[in-house]
C-alpha cells in the first residue's frame, strides 16, 4: 500500500476509535517505549546482531528523540521483542492493541510489522496476531495490531520487526494497551453427575469439557448437593444403588431435569435394557479404509444407522420427526433400547430404534422429568464418526443448551437439486426472492435468496468460494428459512434492512468437490487488494504456479466470472455489511474468523464482538473432536484476527465497510455433520446483524 493512502485511512482509525471506546486515559504496558533509554534491558534482540542485521537505538533519529532501528544487511527476519520476562500480564477476554510509529527505508520486497503473542503458563502460544504490513519505504506511519487476549493466557509480548528487504525501520513511541477489559463470563450452570465411573473415564472427561466448571461429582445420597443443580446425569455401569435412585427422583420431582443412560431408566423402572442391532457391524478387518476419509455411500449407510425421530423435542431438536439420527456402538452397530412393548403412564416416545424399540425417551416426573438414551456405548464424538457425532446432543439438549436453528439434511444435494431446494423455499415462503445472479464457469449460474426491504443496508452472506467447502451453504439456505419463519425477529428488522444470501460461490467446485472453479482458478485470490504482488504455490509441483494450483489467482483480478459476479454485487452502493464461510476439517485452521484489511477500522472490536456473542449462545451446545486436537472441545468460534493480506474476495467487498471470513468444520464426505454445521452458521449469521447494526439514517 502507498504510504500517503495509509496515513489518511489511520488519521480515520484513530478518529473513530476515539468515539467508538471513549473513556478514561488509558495506560501503557510498554517500558521505555520511546526508546529514550537504552534497549536493554527491557527490550531484548530476538533476533542478535550478525552479518545480516543490526538492532540499535539511534538517540536522535526518532519521530521525537531517540528511535529503534532494526537494520538488515541482507534480507532478513529480524525482531526486536518486549515481555519476555513474563512482565507483561492481561486479563484474558480484554481487548488489547499494539501501536507504533514507523518510518521504513527497507527496499521493496520488505515489510516493517507489528505483532503480539498471548503466552501460556508452558510458553505455549495461544494466539499471535500481526499488523496489516507495511510494505517498501514510508515515511513515520503509526500503525497497530489487535487481538481479543484468550483464556489461559499468562503473559504477552510485543514485537517490532522487518520481514525481508535491506535498509532501516526505525521504529517509536510503542503502546500497548487494554482498549476494553474483559466481559465477565457468565458461570457455567450446574449439573450434577452421579455415577460410577473412573474420574479418567472418556465420558467424564468429554462431559467436563462440555459443561466446564459446572459439572459436579454429586455421591449417590447427596441429595443436598443436587439442589442448586439445574440438571442431573446418572451413568452407572455397575447396577445403581436405590440412593442414587432416591436422589433423583426426589430431585424430578422439585422440578429438576435428569438425563440418565437408558440402561440405568430402563433398571429405574424395573426392567432390563436390551441390544438392539441398528447397523451391520463392521468386519475387524478394515482398519485402513476407517483411517481414511470414507466413501459418501459407505458414510450413507452409516447415517441410516440410529434412531429415527417420531417426536419432536429438545433432545432431538435440529432433526424433523421421521429423520434418523445416526448412533450406534462402534464397530458392532449396536444400541441399548428399551425392551420391545415397554410402556409406563406419560412416557414419551421420542426416537425408536429400526425394530420399533424405544431408544430415547423422556418421562414426566412431578415438575420434572426424566429423559433417557444409549450414551455409554457410544465412542468419542471425532468429526469422523458418525456414529458418534451426536452423542451428547440429547444431553446437553435436554439439560442446559438445545439447538437452536440448526436443521439436519439427510443427503448432499447436486448444485441443480440445491437450486431447487431454494425455489421451494421461495416459494413457501413469500417473504424470500429467488433471483439469479449471474453467470459461473462452465454452463453454471449464480442464484441468491433475498429478504427485506429492497435498498436497505444490505448484508451479503455466502458460502463456497471454494467449491468443496460446502456445508456453510446449507447453513446459509436454512438461515433464510429461520429468517422467514420469523425466528430471528427479536434481532433483524427486515422492515429496515436488505439481506442477500449466495449460498454457492461456486458450483463448479461444489459439484466436484473441488477448491477451485472449473478453469482451476481459486476465487478467493481473485480480488484486487494486493492482487499484484501475491505470489501462490505450485502445489501440483508441474513446475509452475498456474491453473489448477492450490491458491491460482488466475490471469488478472476479477478474470472469472463467478468473481465478475461477486463484483456487482460488491459494487451495490447500499452494501453494509459481509459474511464469507469458508471451511476445512482441522481445528487449528476452523472455528475462526478472519478480518479483511481494507474494513472500516472500528470492524476489528467489532468483529470480536461478534465473536463474545455468538459464543455466548454456543456455550455448552455442540462437542467434538477435529483434526489436530487431542481431546474434544466444545465448538466456539475460538479466534479473530486480521489475516486477510492477500486477494481475498472480503479485501474488495468490504472495503470501508464491515465484514468478515469465517472458517468452520466443513468438507465432509456427506451431511451427517449438518444439524451442528447449520446451527453454527445461524448463530454467527444472528450475531452479525446484533454486531454490525444498520447505520442510523441521518437526519432530514
Ligand atoms: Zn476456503
Amino acid at each position: 500500500m502507498d504510504c500517503s493512502r495509509f496515513v489518511v485511512l489511520l488519521a480515520a482509525v484513530c478518529s473513530s476509535w476515539t468515539s467508538a471506546f471513549a473513556g478514561e486515559p488509558v495506560q501503557n504496558l510498554l517500558k521505555n517505549p520511546g526508546f529514550e533509554d537504552s534497549l536493554e534491558p527491557v527490550w531484548e534482540k530476538r533476533t542478535p546482531d550478525d552479518a545480516d542485521r543490526k538492532l540499535y537505538r539511534d538517540a536522535a533519529a526518532g519521530r521525537s528523540g531517540a528511535a529503534a532501528v532494526l537494520e538488515n544487511a541482507q534480507p532478513a527476519f529480524t525482531r526486536l521483542r518486549q515481555g519476555h520476562d513474563r512482565s507483561i500480564a492481561i486479563a484474558p477476554g480484554s481487548l488489547v492493541e499494539l501501536a507504533a510509529w514507523i518510518k521504513s527505508e527497507l527496499s521493496d520486497e520488505g515489510e516493517a510489522q507489528l505483532q503480539i503473542y498471548c503466552m501460556d503458563e508452558q510458553g505455549g502460544i495461544l494466539a499471535q496476531p500481526i499488523s496489516r504490513s507495511m510494505p517498501g519505504p514510508c515515511d513515520w506511519t503509526r500503525t497497530q495490531v489487535r487481538t481479543a487476549i484468550p483464556e489461559r493466557t499468562a503473559y504477552v509480548m510485543a514485537y517490532l520487526q522487518t520481514r525481508g528487504g535491506v535498509g532501516r525501520v526505525l521504529f517509536d513511541d510503542v503502546e500497548l494497551v487494554v482498549r476494553r477489559p474483559p466481559v465477565p463470563k457468565q458461570p457455567a450452570p450446574k449439573i450434577g453427575l452421579l455415577t460410577d465411573l473412573a474420574e479418567d473415564h472418556p465420558c467424564v472427561k468429554e462431559l467436563k469439557i462440555l459443561f466446564e466448571e459446572g459439572l459436579q461429582p454429586v455421591a449417590g445420597d447427596a441429595a443436598r448437593d443436587l439442589q442448586t443443580c439445574v440438571g442431573a446425569i446418572v451413568l452407572w455401569e455397575a447396577d445403581m444403588p436405590e440412593s442414587v435412585l432416591q436422589t433423583v427422583a426426589d430431585f424430578a420431582r422439585g422440578g429438576g431435569r435428569v438425563f440418565m443412560d437408558i440402561r440405568n431408566f430402563a433398571q429405574s423402572q424395573k426392567t432390563t435394557a436390551v441390544a438392539a442391532a441398528v447397523q451391520t457391524p463392521i468386519p475387524a478387518a478394515e482398519p485402513a479404509a476407517a483411517a481414511t476419509a470414507p466413501a459418501a455411500t459407505a458414510l450413507q449407510k452409516q447415517m441410516a444407522a440410529g434412531l429415527r425421530v417420531v417426536q419432536a423435542a429438545e433432545a432431538t431438536a435440529g432433526f424433523q420427526t421421521g429423520q434418523i439420527m445416526p448412533r450406534a456402538s462402534w464397530p458392532d452397530g449396536k444400541l441399548f433400547v428399551l425392551p420391545a412393548g415397554f410402556s409406563r403412564p406419560g412416557l414419551e416416545v421420542l426416537a425408536v430404534a429400526p425394530g420399533g424399540e424405544s431408544g430415547l425417551v423422556q418421562l414426566p416426573v412431578g415438575k420434572g422429568s426424566v429423559t433417557a438414551c444409549d450414551v455409554l456405548s457410544l465412542r468419542e464424538p471425532f468429526y469422523r464418526h458418525v456414529d458418534a457425532y451426536y452423542k451428547y446432543a440429547p444431553l446437553s439438549g435436554t439439560l442446559t443448551n438445545p439447538v437452536r436453528f440448526g436443521q439436519y439434511y439427510p443427503h448432499k444435494f447436486t448444485y441443480a437439486q440445491f437450486v431447487d431446494q431454494m425455489k421451494r423455499l421461495a416459494a413457501e415462503f413469500p417473504a424470500i426472492r429467488f433471483q439469479e445472479e449471474g453467470p459461473a464457469s462452465e454452463d453454471y449460474r449464480l442464484y441468491s435468496l433475498n429478504l427485506g426491504r429492497p435498498g436497505g443496508p444490505l448484508y451479503f452472506l455466502y458460502a463456497a468460494a471454494h467449491g468443496s467447502e460446502w456445508e456453510p451453504g446449507y447453513g446459509l439456505l436454512t438461515f433464510a428459512r429461520r429468517l422467514a419463519e420469523g425466528r430471528l425477529q427479536d434481532v433483524i428488522d427486515l422492515e429496515a434492512v436488505e439481506v442477500k444470501i449466495v449460498p454457492f460461490l461456486n458450483p463448479w467446485g461444489y459439484d466436484h468437490m473441488r477448491r477451485q472453479n472449473a478453469r482451476g482458478v481459486d476465487l478467493n485470490r481473485q480480488g484486487d487488494w494486493a492482487w499484484d504482488a501475491f505470489q501462490g504455490t505450485d502445489s501440483n509441483q508441474d513446475g509452475q504456479w498456474s491453473p489448477g494450483d492450490y491458491d491460482w489467482k488466475g490471469s488478472r483480478p476479477f478474470s472469472e466470472p463467478e468473481a465478475q459476479t461477486y463484483q456487482r454485487i460488491a459494487e451495490l452502493p447500499n452494501l453494509h455489511c459481509v459474511l464469507d464461510f469458508h471451511g476445512n476439517t482441522s481445528a487449528t485452521n476452523n472455528k475462526l474468523g478472519v478480518l479483511p484489511v481494507t474494513a472500516q477500522p472500528e470492524n476489528d472490536f467489532l468483529a470480536m464482538d461478534l465473536q463474545r456473542l455468538a459464543n455466548d449462545r454456543l456455550r455448552g451446545r455442540h462437542l467434538m473432536r477435529q483434526n489436530d486436537e487431542e481431546t474434544v472441545s466444545q465448538y466456539l468460534l475460538d479466534r479473530v484476527y486480521v489475516g486477510g493480506h492477500r486477494p481475498m474476495l472480503m479485501n474488495t467487498s468490504m472495503r470501508g465497510r464491515f465484514g468478515l471470513l469465517i472458517e468452520l468444520t466443513a468438507g465432509y464426505g456427506s451431511t451427517y455433520g449438518t444439524v451442528v454445521q447449520t446451527d453454527v452458521v445461524c448463530e454467527l449469521c444472528r450475531a452479525l446483524f446484533i454486531t454490525y447494526p444498520p447505520p442510523k439514517p441521518r437526519p432530514q
